[in-house]
């Protein structure tokens, strides 16, 4: 019962009827949490990704409680991303499990073509604005073959919205937590206070909030590291004895950590404000300032954290902007 990495895979008890399955990804974040609900229904929340490594790791994984894939009869995403949802077509096909995910996860996991070349499209006149130079653009098709290299399309069977219960497990509630990603939900059992925090809370890193295009082509873009921030605060808000988070280990002092990550975050927004003293930037040129070694390898990334803290600043009127050629040119 091993995997190509030489590990062996078995599942944990992390909490009553929740077990957690650690499942090997080939990106920087490393293994992602797969747990496994027993409830009235035999739920998976995620899958992984679509390797060979993480079906493997899936399958020994289950075994190792009794379980195998053929059992499982509904599978939740947490969001649409592929180290999550990769591997969800091949568990639907040998379970005949059904899928439940926010509304906005459907156009990804399906790989819908005419939302793909929306997505594409937002993005070239989202990168134009930000002043990114011409060379930079193939970063447009690098995030489709990221897509269809580690997942495979699939289908969601329903929706979930904010504060429903989930379906065959009465005991757990919907958290709609937007901003890593707009298809982005949490699971909460108030009984015992556990909270499945996806990608919302890790405990070693601080998640990004990336941008996305918007529902629809007439609506405008979301303002993504607001609606992270409003949502951590909404966390902080409640209740909540362990998170057991999309990587790593369980949270058990998410107040703390919640205050701490809003906290540094809006150091960074005040770092921004501040290269703004000498005179007007692109948002390209404010990223290779914030984040001068990362920019060049992580674009999609730190543009992001970079628009949203420009977003932060002209909600709060403490800078402006002016267009010339297509182009943002943001000023205090
Ligand atoms: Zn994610
Ligand atoms: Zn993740």
């Amino acid at each position: 019962m091993t995997t190509n990495d030489g590990k062996q895979r078995i599942a944990t008890l992390v909490a009553p009827d929740i077990y957690c399955l650690e499942i090997p990804t080939p990106f920087d974040v490393g293994a992602v949490n797969v747990y496994l609900l027993k409830g009235e229904r035999l739920t998976l929340v995620d899958v992984g990704p679509s390797t060979d490594d993480a079906w493997a790791a899936l399958t020994n994984g289950l075994e190792s409680i009794g379980v195998s894939v053929e059992d499982i009869e509904q599978v939740i995403l947490t969001h649409h991303h592929v180290d999550h949802c990769g591997q969800l077509e091949k568990v639907r096909e040998l379970s005949g499990a059904k899928t439940f995910a926010h509304p906005q996860a459907t156009p990804y996991v399906q790989q819908d073509e005419q939302f793909m070349t929306f997505h594409d499209q937002f993005f070239e006149e989202l990168y134009i604005q930000s002043g990114v130079p011409e060379k930079k653009m193939v970063i447009i098709s690098k995030f489709h073959k990221l897509m269809k290299t580690f997942s495979a399309p699939s289908q969601i069977d329903f929706h979930l919205k904010h504060e429903q219960k989930v379906p065959y497990l009465e005991d757990w509630q919907v958290l709609y937590t937007p901003g890593h990603s707009q298809s982005h939900l949490s699971l909460y059992r108030a009984k015992d206070q556990v909270m499945i925090g996806g990608d919302h809370i890790i405990k070693r890193i601080s998640s990004n909030a990336f941008i996305e295009p918007p529902r629809n082509r007439t609506s405008t873009r979301p303002l993504t590291l607001i609606q992270y921030r409003t949502a951590l605060q909404m966390c902080a808000d409640m209740e909540i004895k362990q998170v057991l988070s999309g990587h790593g280990e369980p949270v058990y002092n998410h107040r703390e950590l919640i205050l701490a990550r809003l906290q540094k975050n809006w150091e960074r927004t005040d770092t921004l404000r501040r290269l703004l003293a000498d005179g007007e930037k692109t948002a390209f040129e404010l990223n290779a300032l914030l984040f001068p070694g990362l920019y060049q390898k992580e674009l999609p990334l730190t543009l992001s954290e970079t628009l949203g803290h420009i977003d932060l600043l002209m909600i709060l009127h403490q800078i402006e902007v002016r267009e010339q050629d297509r182009v943002l040119y943001y000023h205090l």
